[in-house]
């Protein structure tokens, strides 16, 4: 299939030039020229997640997999569950953090890192990404002993949380991971201007594994389908189904309209966020108007401006979905209630997934509300035992790489040093 840009309409790109190339000219997105509607949805609810999935991707990808292909890069992928859990009568949760780095950006990470290695083809590529904490973890570990593929990542020195920092440094192999003196803005910068210089680019196969990367989107549809096959074999009969998605750049929600498009029977989607509601504001008032980005215990969502959010208004303008999107924006003190009030009823929620989960508030009698929950709540581990004043358990993950050493090189916030170093 081919995929376009979203702002220079006539560059048009192949599945396999989408995802080594991330964004198109002048910043654009990449599309699909066309999300196909199945015609065997009840079929498909019948299969399990990696079989189902293939028949899923299978027309984005047509051209540049084959469907044997295909199936080995989902086999090897999604190679951990997506689970739904009962919360209560008309509540589930889908938990998207059975992965090796406990957080939902495991699936789009290693579908990407799968197929990237498929289409450069032996040749050496090198990603670069900067990280806050959670894509770091998702990107190392899914590249992790690929051939060919060097990744290096930068964060901020001293500004992540030690286990954090223990998830993504401390693998070795082909992952190098930098500490920078500095901010996680410095290392953004830093990897922006290695990006403009062209000549380093050629010179080592520059790519990123940026959330914007089409592959990462079309990774994350396979699990609403997941999610909603296992919710019509609890109750055949579950009609008016709800999905609430924390959101921060908007991918998520980008992926469960694509799921809806394709026949998916979902009835709406409520977009939760935080205090960083520039969405909900615009979808009241139609005015775009990002505001500084505030810190919050939801930081993963601590977004002003976020990148998916043209592919979203782009779905509902064309009439590629109905108008099925709501936005309610949820404070601290609610997130830290509903931490609480989910306890009560036997769950542990971290903040994002207690942020959806308050936001299916005013969901019709008839509903049936699906909350994602997007991290571990051990990754969490301070916030969750503040708030419900209990200890909680590390799972195998963590406990394994908090016993490793960290192998990060200390670098100054300098292009100089930076591009020595990748150049050696
Ligand atoms: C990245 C992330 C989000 C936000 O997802 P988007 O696709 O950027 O909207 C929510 N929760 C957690 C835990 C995350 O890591």
């Amino acid at each position: 299939m081919k995929f376009y840009n979203l702002k220079e309409n006539e560059e048009q790109v192949s599945f396999a030039q989408a995802v080594k190339q991330g964004l198109g000219k002048n910043q654009g997105l990449f599309f699909p020229e066309d999300i196909p509607a199945l015609d065997n949805v009840d079929e498909l609810l019948a299969m399990s997640l990696v079989e189902r999935s293939v028949h899923v991707l299978a027309p984005f990808v047509a051209g540049d997999l084959t469907k044997d292909e295909l199936a080995e890069i989902v086999t090897n992928a999604f190679n951990f569950p997506a689970q739904i859990q009962p919360i209560s009568e008309q509540r589930s949760v889908l938990e998207l953090f059975h992965g090796p780095t406990l957080a939902f950006k495991d699936f789009g990470a290693r579908f990407m890192a799968q197929c990237l290695q498929k289409f450069t083809n032996g040749q050496k590529i090198t990603i670069l990404t900067a990280t806050s904490g959670d894509t770091g973890a998702a990107v190392a570990h899914a590249f992790h002993g690929l051939e060919n593929i060097r990744v290096v990542i930068l964060y901020p020195k001293g500004k992540i949380s030690l286990l954090q920092e223990k998830m993504f440094t401390t693998l070795g192999g082909n992952i190098e991971t930098i500490a920078i003196e500095g901010s996680f803005d410095d290392c953004q910068a830093l990897v922006k201007q290695s990006f403009d210089d062209k000549e380093l680019a050629q010179a080592i196969g520059l790519n990123s594994a940026n959330s914007i990367n089409i592959s990462r989107l079309l990774a994350q549809v396979c699990y609403y389908f997941e999610a909603v096959a296992q919710l019509k074999r609890q109750n055949s009969q579950l009609d008016d189904i709800v999905f609430s998605v924390p959101s921060g750049n908007f991918g998520n929600l980008t992926a469960g309209l694509f799921a809806k498009a394709m026949g998916l029977p979902i009835k709406r989607f409520v977009a939760a966020t935080n205090a960083n509601d520039t969405v909900p504001r615009y979808l009241a008032t139609g005015e775009w108007a990002p505001k500084a980005t505030v810190a919050t215990i939801s930081n993963a969502m601590d977004v002003s401006n976020p990148n998916n959010w043209p592919r979203v208004e782009h779905m509902l303008k064309a009439g590629i979905v109905d108008e099925c999107v709501s936005s309610i924006s949820v404070d601290e003190e609610q997130t830290q209630s509903t931490m609480l009030q989910l306890n009560k009823l036997g769950y542990i929620s971290e903040p994002h997934a207690a942020v959806a989960y308050k936001a299916l508030g005013h969901c019709e009698d008839n509903e049936f509300g699906v909350f994602l929950g997007t991290a571990h709540p051990a990754k969490f581990k301070d916030v969750v035992e503040s708030t419900l004043g209990q200890p909680i358990a590390l799972p195998k993950e963590l406990a394994d790489c908090a016993g490793e050493k960290i192998l990060s090189v200390d670098m100054n916030a300098d292009f100089a040093g930076l591009r020595a170093y990748l150049l050696k």
